[in-house]
């Protein structure tokens, strides 16, 4: 048996995969509830402002670092390796988000 998942923002249990929310800011990931991410997220500093690795809105972000990142692989400019180095965090990031979400909730569906 796996350790729970406690969400971080209101420190109750994290059930249900759909309700799962994982958030990377301030140099770490960090699990919410979906309803809780939005209430933390006001809260943020901008410079530490965390984005969703899962669900809808990660996926459109992910997908827009990626067209960005193709977008300045044709430029020449030293700009296209900062791109390219933030891109392979953000897809670091996501793996291990696909990972930590199975890893916690393969066992759970029926
Ligand atoms: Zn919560």
């Amino acid at each position: 048996m796996t350790a729970p998942v406690l969400c971080e923002f209101c420190n109750k249990e994290i059930k249900e995969r759909e309700d799962l929310t994982l958030a990377a800011g301030g140099f770490r990931i960090k699990p919410y509830h979906e309803f809780c991410y939005g209430k933390d997220a006001k809260r943020d500093n901008i410079l530490f402002m965390s984005h969703p690795l899962n669900g809808m809105t990660g996926m459109i972000s992910y997908l827009i670092t990626f067209v960005l990142t193709l977008v300045f692989y044709f430029t020449g400019t030293f700009i296209k390796y900062i791109v390219f180095i933030y891109f392979v965090i953000e897809t670091c990031l996501r793996l291990y988000a696909v990972y930590f979400i199975w890893k916690k909730f393969s066992g759970t569906r029926t």
